[in-house]
C-alpha cells in the first residue's frame, strides 16, 4: 500500500514533513502521509494540465474501459478496502464494506454514462442556417473531499470527471487519506495515463489556494462543511471559476400517523445510525405525529437500546467511532443542551472518549422542542432527538425552517400525503419510506445553504462538460 502523493504517474513526497494518520477507535498511529503544500500543488496542475489534450482526445469507449476496469479492482479488493477504511475512519466494517460496493457504483455508472455525452441539432433560423450543440470536457478538474464517506465522495466525483474527458487532482481529508491514496493505486494498475489522476494530501488551504488561483483549473467539485464552501464561492470571484459545493444538511425525519411503524422504525434508524450518524443526510430532528408519537417512540427506543457503539472491527459493534474530539464534543454539547432545557434521555446519552478514542453511544432524546440546539444544527452523531407535531401543514413549517436543504425524510402510507409532502419539502433529496435514498443513477445534491451541483445521475457527467453551439451558415 503507497503513501505517498500521485504526481504525474509518479509517488513522490517521502522526504516531505510527515502528517500521522491515526486510528479514531483506538486512538493509534496507523501511518504517515506526506504534507504537500503549494509546489506540490503546482506540480499536479502542471501534471493534469498536460495530460489533457491527450485524455480530452481518448473515445469515450476507451475512457469507459478504464473507469470499468477500476471497478473490477474496486469490487475485488473490497475487503481490503473496508478495512484500510474502518482502520482510518473508525466506522464499522459492514459500514465500510457498504461504501465500498456503493463508491464502486459509480464507477460502474459513469463508465457508461461516458458513452452517452450526446450534442444536439437544433433548427436554424433559416433554410441555409444550422445550429449544432457541442458537449466537451471542461478541462482540468480539482476534487476537496471529506472524511465520513473517504472513498464514495471520491469516486463520484472522479469516474464523471474521467468520462467526461477531464483530468483530475484530488485532495481528500487529512483524516482519511489512505482510502484515496488506494483509490488511486487502482487507477494506476487500471493503465489510466499519466497525470490524468494526481492525489495530494497536506495543507488544505495551501492546495486549495493553488486550484482557486490558477487559471488552468477549470472547475473545482467540493464536499465538506458549509463554512469552507462559502470561503470557496468568495475565492472562486475572481476567475468565475465553475464549483460544485455538497455542504452540510439538517436534514427532517417526518413520521404521520398512517406510517407503517414497522418500516418506519427500521428505515429511520437506518437513516440516522448508518455511519454513526456522520453522514451529510443522516436525519438529524424526528418530528412524529401525535397519534403514533408513543407507539414510534416505544419501538424506536426498544431498537436503538438493542445498538452499541465500540471499535469499528469488532463485529459486535453497530456504531463505529466518531471521527475527533471536536466531534465528539460537538455531539455531545448538543445532548446537554437538550437535557438542560427539559427532554428526557430515552436511550444513551452517554459516551467516552479516552487516549484518541472517541464513542458516543446511540441516543434517542424525547420531549425535544424547536429552541434545543440539536433542532438548529447538524450534530454529526448518533442522536436521535424526536419532537411531535400535530398537522401536516406544522410539520412542513417545522422541516423546512432552516438555512439546509440537502436530505429529508416522509413516512407515509398514504399517497395523497407522501405525494404533497415531498413536494412541499425544500430538499435536493427526500426518502419517502426510504432511509438510504443515495444511488450512483440520481441527481445528489442540495437547496439553500446545502450547496449547488449534482452528482450522480444524467446530470453527474453535464457537471464536467461545457456546452458550445456553432451556428453554421451553408447559404
Ligand atoms: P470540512 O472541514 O469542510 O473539510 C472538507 C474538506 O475541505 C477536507 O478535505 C478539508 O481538508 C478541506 N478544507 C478544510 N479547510 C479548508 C479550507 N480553508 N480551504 C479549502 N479546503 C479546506 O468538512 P468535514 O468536517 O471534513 O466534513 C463534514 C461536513 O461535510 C459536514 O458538514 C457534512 O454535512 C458535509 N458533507 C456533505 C456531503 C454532501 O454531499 N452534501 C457529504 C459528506 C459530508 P483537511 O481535512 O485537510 O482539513
Amino acid at each position: 500500500m503507497k503513501n505517498e502523493l500521485y504526481v504525474n504517474g509518479s509517488w513522490t513526497g517521502s522526504s516531505l514533513e510527515q502528517i500521522n494518520v491515526t486510528n479514531p477507535g483506538t486512538g493509534a498511529l496507523i501511518s504517515t502521509v506526506p504534507k504537500a503544500g503549494k509546489k506540490e500543488a503546482e506540480s499536479a496542475v502542471d501534471a493534469a494540465s498536460d495530460a489533457l489534450s491527450d485524455w480530452k482526445q481518448t473515445s469515450a469507449q476507451e475512457r469507459s474501459g478504464y473507469l470499468r476496469e477500476v471497478y473490477r479492482l474496486m469490487m475485488e479488493q473490497k475487503e481490503e478496502i473496508a478495512e484500510l477504511m474502518t482502520l482510518e475512519n473508525g466506522k464499522t466494517l459492514a459500514d465500510s464494506k457498504a461504501e465500498v460496493v456503493y463508491a464502486a457504483s459509480f464507477l460502474d455508472w459513469f463508465a457508461d454514462e461516458a458513452k452517452r455525452v450526446y450534442g444536439r441539432k437544433i433548427p436554424g433560423k433559416h433554410a441555409g442556417h444550422r445550429i449544432d450543440v457541442l458537449k466537451q470536457p471542461i478541462g482540468v478538474t480539482a476534487a476537496i473531499t471529506p472524511w465520513n464517506f473517504p472513498a464514495a465522495m471520491i469516486t463520484r466525483k472522479l469516474a464523471p470527471a474521467l468520462a467526461a474527458g477531464c483530468t483530475f487532482i484530488i485532495k481528500p481529508a487529512t483524516a482519511t487519506p489512505l482510502t484515496a491514496m488506494k483509490i488511486i493505486e487502482l487507477c494506476e494498475e487500471a493503465g489510466i495515463p499519466e497525470g490524468v489522476v494526481n492525489l495530494l494530501t497536506g495543507s488544505a488551504s495551501d492546495i486549495t489556494f493553488v486550484f482557486m488561483e490558477d487559471s488552468r483549473v477549470r472547475k473545482v467539485s467540493f464536499t465538506g462543511s458549509t463554512e469552507v464552501g462559502k470561503m470557496l464561492i468568495e475565492q472562486s470571484a475572481a476567475q468565475v471559476k465553475k464549483l460544485s459545493l455538497e455542504l452540510g444538511g439538517h436534514a427532517p425525519l417526518l413520521v404521520f400517523d398512517d406510517a407503517d411503524l414497522d418500516k418506519a422504525v427500521k428505515e429511520a434508524a437506518i437513516a440516522k445510525f448508518r455511519n454513526g450518524g456522520q453522514s451529510c443526510i443522516a436525519a438529524n430532528r424526528f418530528y412524529v405525529q401525535e397519534g403514533i408519537l408513543d407507539a414510534f417512540t416505544e419501538r424506536f427506543v426498544e431498537k436503538v437500546k438493542s445498538m452499541k457503539a465500540g471499535d469499528g472491527m469488532k463485529e459486535e459493534n453497530d456504531i463505529g467511532a466518531v471521527i475527533d474530539e471536536d466531534g465528539y464534543e460537538k455531539i455531545d454539547k448538543h445532548v446537554q443542551n437538550a437535557i438542560e432545557q427539559g427532554a428526557n434521555v430515552a436511550a444513551g446519552g452517554t459516551g467516552s472518549a479516552k487516549d484518541g478514542a472517541y464513542f458516543y453511544q446511540p441516543t434517542v432524546l424525547t420531549g425535544v422542542t424547536s429552541d434545543m440546539l440539536i433542532m438548529q444544527e447538524e450534530t454529526f452523531g448518533p442522536v436521535a432527538p424526536i419532537q411531535s407535531f400535530k398537522t401536516e401543514a406544522e410539520a412542513i413549517e417545522l422541516a423546512n425552517n432552516t438555512p439546509y436543504g440537502l436530505a429529508s425524510y416522509v413516512f407515509t402510507e398514504d399517497a395523497a400525503t407522501g405525494t404533497r409532502v415531498t413536494e412541499a419539502l425544500e430538499f435536493g433529496v427526500v426518502g419517502w419510506n426510504d432511509g438510504v435514498p443515495s444511488a450512483a443513477q440520481a441527481p445528489f445534491g442540495g437547496l439553500k445553504e446545502s450547496g449547488y451541483g449534482r452528482e450522480g445521475g444524467v446530470e453527474g457527467i453535464e457537471e464536467y462538460l461545457e456546452t458550445k453551439y456553432v451556428a453554421r451558415n451553408i447559404e
